[in-house]
């Protein structure tokens, strides 16, 4: 695909020629890793966070946020929970959590893989590289870390780097790969100072990086942050400043799709925050394989804040997966059984 054929995706709002492209990512997703769709269960487990990121509610300086961080007892309940689920993939995100030492995180992966067959993947921001082997040499499986943009003055602008470092997630997926974790990032669509050309070079940034995970979806103004306050927010000109809805979201999940086949693509909670009744749905049809019902005990729901109104916090995590069954029946598709490795990642 060329610069030119995803720009032009990009910038179509005609609805009747945006079916070709929903049709042509619903294709590639039934030949490339089938009709299955793939439950993580998604653990929240701690939402301290060291860095401050400028679109996010968990950054540090956010005084008004009351931190939690769960207990080994506490992950272990839940972990037992997604187990009887039938979910075959735990995903352990927090904040970036510098509380959370390594040998204690390590001893709770090995705990996860001696006592289930779950794979886990972790999401727990920019660890350093000693951090990232200890966990996947205690048998973790997949990272998540999304890039966020790949236009390295939009980043530093919204992505503060920690004193004496260079702000560089890019480099960082590429020694998450080399360590051997099935690799996952993506990006939020419609950052304020986004352009369309940025997020073109992001999509090739997908398959330049060979991602086994892709997740994408829009970026939500939190009050409690730089880009959340008006006042503050860079602006484009409108005719190049991306738009964060959801149709926008939906055309960069399928041009990921058709850009790297093979990958797992979730329908984000972001997007089904945009549009509840039929979010996921949508997003299934249009190239994403994958869905992450919510294990975090309904107490924390809401202090996982990353921005307000998020999907699913008045929910129990029985209720989210029920809610997840029967969404993927309503649209004939079935759910996958199994770990569901990225067919990307088992093939090389
Ligand atoms: N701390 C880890 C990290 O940054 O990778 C994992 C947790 S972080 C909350 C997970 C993702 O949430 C980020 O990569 C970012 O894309 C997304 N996110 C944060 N703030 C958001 C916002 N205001 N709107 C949409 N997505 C947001
Ligand atoms: Fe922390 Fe991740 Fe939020 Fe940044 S995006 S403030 S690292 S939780």
């Amino acid at each position: 695909m060329t610069r030119e054929e995803i720009l032009y995706w990009l910038k179509n709002e005609d609805e009747r020629s945006l079916t070709e492209l929903w049709d042509k990512a619903n294709d590639v997703r039934h030949s490339q890793v089938g009709d299955a769709v793939h439950l993580r269960g998604l653990l929240e487990f701690s939402n301290h966070c060291s860095r401050d990121c400028h679109y996010c509610g968990l950054r540090a300086g956010n005084s008004k946020l009351t931190r939690y961080r769960m207990s080994e007892e506490e992950i272990m309940c839940c972990v037992e929970e997604g187990v009887a689920y039938g979910y075959g993939t735990l995903v352990l995100q927090s904040g970036e959590d510098y509380g959370l030492d390594v040998d204690w995180m390590t001893k709770l992966i090995q705990r996860i893989k001696r006592e289930t067959p779950l794979a886990v993947t972790l999401s727990l921001g920019e660890r350093s590289a000693e951090d990232l082997t200890a966990w996947r040499d205690a048998g973790a499986d997949r990272y998540l870390l999304r890039f966020e943009t790949s236009d390295p003055e939009l980043y530093r602008r919204i992505h503060p780097a920690l004193p004496g470092h260079k702000p560089n997630r890019i480099e960082l997926l590429r020694i998450i790969k080399k360590i051997g974790y099935e690799t996952g990032s993506g990006v939020m669509v419609g950052i304020p100072g986004q352009t369309y050309e940025d997020l073109a070079k992001d999509i090739e940034t997908f398959r330049e990086l060979d991602l086994d995970m892709i997740g994408v979806g829009p970026f939500i103004p939190h009050h409690e942050t730089l880009l959340g306050s008006d006042a503050k927010t860079p602006t484009l000109l409108a005719e190049n400043q991306v738009p964060n809805t959801e149709l926008m979201t939906y055309k960069v999940m399928a041009l990921a799709r058709l850009i790297q086949p093979l990958a797992n693509i979730p329908a984000t909670s972001a997007l089904a925050t945009l549009n509840t009744p039929t979010g996921r749905e949508l997003g299934l049809s249009r190239g994403a394989n994958v869905v992450m019902p919510n294990l975090t005990p309904k107490k924390y729901r809401a202090l996982y804040e990353i921005y307000p109104a998020k999907a699913c916090i008045d929910e129990t995590a029985a209720d989210c997966r029920s809610c997840m069954h029967r969404r993927i029946q309503s649209i004939g598709r079935q759910v996958g059984k199994g770990r569901g490795d990225s067919p990307s990642y088992r093939r090389a």
